[in-house]
């Protein structure tokens, strides 16, 4: 009678494997996957992000993942402005490589877009009509690709946030989660604030229950059958590459008469010449040009290593003192408190990470970003370089960037010791890239329904 119990039971456990695994099969066999392609025209490079998910799953919150990446060697396409097709010519390695690493029989089904950002919102307002012949240009290119193409556009400042929001959020799986047996769920925890710095601007982007004072600031979402109301600001000029012209120009225009300028900023041990015209050839620093009369054509920057200097002059790029507002974070722009988690990515992520790698101080406070700003401020350029050799070509900004993020976040954003520990430096969720292009892409293909759950192909309920 054991045997016979054994057996049943025997028999009983394989018709059970059996059953789960065709189920398992039905639900999530070996998934055929559809692509998208964005290509994220940025002020210092252009990259590329494919992206998958499962066929049968199209509206599935979090079943979107990337594929892979591709980086652009050289600058950004608004840096060709004035050599015609070159901006185009950029971009095909990394669009070579999307041929090779999408199915062919994919290829006409694949989306792809193209979105520039502040690099091309600056050249819109210096030379418009360079900046859309540019963007002409890389349309042409793309297009003769076999991708199903759908557009290259400049992002305003509020789609840039509110993408990246949407990205940081999708990937958490904030928004919509579904369990493993492919229940669709609404998380109660609340969604995540986003902050990006970029060459050329930064974004701040979270859910706030207090009264918007600025219209401009206020973005509506609905997903999912849900509203989010953002609060959403990004600051033009104030990108990691613009806000170091900004500094520099600043030190020219205050110190800088004769030819030559000390930056406290830079590490003791370090000098360069730059060209007035590099410095000043951007609408950022319109406001700090020399009279034509006394224009010199180059200047002599001399590095003095002094982080309290360097804090000094890199405040003195913001303004703090207009607020028409109740309150404000800086440039007579509205803000309400910050609140709830954060996730700093883009050049706070490398900044972060750099500070952290070189002083070995772990930072999750403002005393503790203090400490190691002040400290990477201290150092040489030969220390710097002996630290991290491969970063050559940036180690003497870490201080002024560092210091930047600091007023940035503690002066500007009003992040404190409270708050901060709330920020999580980033630069993927996963295995997916942090930035505005996957919830880009998710927007303008119809992958992120405004209206109640996704439906599953395979698993209704
Ligand atoms: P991206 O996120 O590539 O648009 O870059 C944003 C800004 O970060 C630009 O000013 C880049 O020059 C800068 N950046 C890129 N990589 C690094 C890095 N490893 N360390 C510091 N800054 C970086």
């Amino acid at each position: 009678r054991m045997d016979a119990a054994l057996l049943a039971l025997v028999l009983f456990g394989v018709a059970a494997i059996t059953l789960l695994t065709v189920t398992t099969r039905d639900t999530y066999g070996v998934p055929d996957f559809m692509y998208g392609i964005v290509l994220d025209a940025g002020s210092s490079h252009s990259a590329m992000f494919i992206y998958k998910w499962p066929a049968d799953k199209q509206n599935g919150t979090g079943v979107v993942t990337q594929h892979q990446e591709c980086h652009v060697a050289g600058g950004g396409i608004s840096s060709y402005a004035g050599q015609p097709g070159a901006a185009g010519r950029s971009l095909e390695a990394c669009l070579d490589t999307a041929v090779a690493a999408i199915p062919k029989a994919r290829h006409r089904l694949t989306p792809i877009y193209l979105g520039s950002t502040a690099g091309m919102r600056l050249l819109a307002l210096s030379h418009p009509d360079v900046a859309s012949q540019i963007l002409k240009e890389v349309g042409q290119k793309i297009q003769s690709y076999p991708f199903d193409y759908k557009g290259a556009a400049i992002l305003s400042g509020q789609q840039e946030g509110a993408y990246g929001w949407v990205t940081v959020n999708y990937l958490l799986e904030n928004l919509i989660k579904h369990d493993f047996v492919g229940h669709w769920l609404f998380p109660t925890r609340p969604t995540m604030g986003a902050l990006d710095l970029g060459g050329a601007s930064t974004q701040i982007t979270f859910v706030t229950g207090e009264r918007a004072e600025d219209q401009r600031n206020v973005m509506q979402l609905r997903l999912y059958g849900r509203n989010y109301t953002l609060y959403t600001h990004s600051f033009l000029c104030y990108g990691r590459d613009q806000a170091l012209s900004k500094l520099l120009a600043h030190l020219i225009q205050s110190y800088g008469q004769s030819g030559s300028v000390s930056h406290p900023c830079y590490p003791a041990d370090y000098e360069v010449t730059v060209a007035m015209s590099e410095v000043f050839d951007t609408p950022c620093t319109r406001d700090s040009r020399p009279a034509p009369s006394g224009s010199l054509a180059r200047v002599r920057v001399l590095g003095t290593g002094q982080y309290d200097q360097c804090l000094a002059n890199v405040s003195q790029i913001f303004n703090f003192s207009r607020c028409p507002f109740s309150q404000c974070s800086f440039d007579q722009v509205f803000q309400p408190n910050v609140s709830g988690n954060f996730m700093a990515f883009s050049a706070f992520y490398y900044t972060h990470s750099f500070l952290e790698k070189t002083t070995g101080v772990s930072i999750s406070t403002p005393s503790h970003l203090e400490k190691a700003t002040q400290e990477v401020c201290q150092m040489t350029y030969a220390e710097l370089l002996r630290l991290m050799p491969s970063q050559k070509a940036r180690l003497q900004h870490y201080c002024a960037t560092a210091s930047f993020i600091r007023v940035l976040m503690l002066q500007g954003y009003g992040f404190d010791h409270n708050t901060f520990p709330h920020i999580s430096f980033q630069k993927t969720a996963g295995d997916t890239s942090v930035g505005w292009t996957l919830g880009y892409m998710l927007a303008l293909s119809n992958l992120l329904p405004a209206e109640g759950a996704p439906v599953m192909k395979t698993l209704t309920r």
